[in-house]
């Protein structure tokens, strides 16, 4: 079964699409990735999406001049169509409140970056030392512990972000599977970390399939190595038009 014309395609975009970058503005985009992802959604009937933790304006500049769907920050943000819903900073006044006081908690700390999205905030220590990553983790823990409620903390790879409580890539997908071109094909995602298992539940529950990029214990059904296997795969998907999903190794 190869279900060339009947899926939906979700793809996270760091550390599935591209590799993962010591800072995330450092991420290099192959050249022929846009233009593949374009060809590959005519052939899914427009129905592929990027599902990211990154804003949806950040996707659109690596991706550019290309413009895809984008569920952005966790599905915080949502650009069906060229619209997009949600994901203003200013409907979170309690995190911006609070935002003060975390930048105050690692201020004093080397290679600690605090990236400010609005409706949510990261706290990245991918080049801090172990010590410094340590304090920059608890200091994030502390400020979603006092939103506790209305945000929920989301640990990555070095990366703790205080996120809207019902944003989750789980959801973002379903909204867009409510939706033509979406609704009624299966539902396909790619992700690679631990923001992305709760997703392969949904996906799976769905009767989607789930497929999940690099080594962990994951939910999904299927796996790849790394991000260029996801290349390679969706390059030779937007060539031929076919998918065959038994021939990916089982998670
Ligand atoms: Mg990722």
């Amino acid at each position: 079964m190869t279900g060339q014309s009947d899926d939906a395609l979700f793809l996270d975009f760091d550390g599935t699409l591209v590799e993962i970058a010591p800072r995330p503005d450092q991420v290099r985009v192959a050249p022929e990735l846009a233009p593949a992802l374009e060809r590959l959604r005519g052939r899914l009937g427009g129905a592929l999406a990027v599902v990211t933790g990154r804003p949806v304006g950040v996707i659109d500049d690596f991706l550019a001049p290309a413009r895809f769907d984008v569920a952005g920050l966790h599905g915080v943000e949502l650009r069906i169509d060229g619209v997009q819903v949600g994901g203003r900073a200013e409907d979170h006044p309690e995190l911006r409140a609070r935002l003060p006081q975390l930048q105050a908690l690692v201020a004093d700390l080397d290679a600690v970056l605090i990236e400010d999205k609005g409706a949510s905030v990261a706290v990245h220590w991918r080049l801090a030392t172990p010590s410094d990553a340590e304090r920059a983790e608890a200091a994030v823990r502390a400020v979603a512990a006092d939103l506790a409620g209305d945000y929920r903390l989301q640990l990555g790879k070095a990366v703790g972000e205080i996120v809207p409580a019902a944003a989750t890539k789980g959801h973002a997908i379903r909204a867009l599977m409510q939706r033509p071109p979406y609704a009624g094909r299966r539902a396909v995602f790619l992700g690679d970390d631990r923001t992305d298992e709760l997703a392969f539940e949904a996906v799976n529950q769905d009767g989607g399939l789930s497929i999940r990029v690099g080594p962990g214990e994951t939910a999904a059904a299927r796996r790849l190595a790394d991000p260029e296997a996801v290349r390679g795969l969706l390059y030779a998907w937007a060539e031929t038009g076919r998918f065959d999903p038994e021939a990916l190794p089982r998670a």
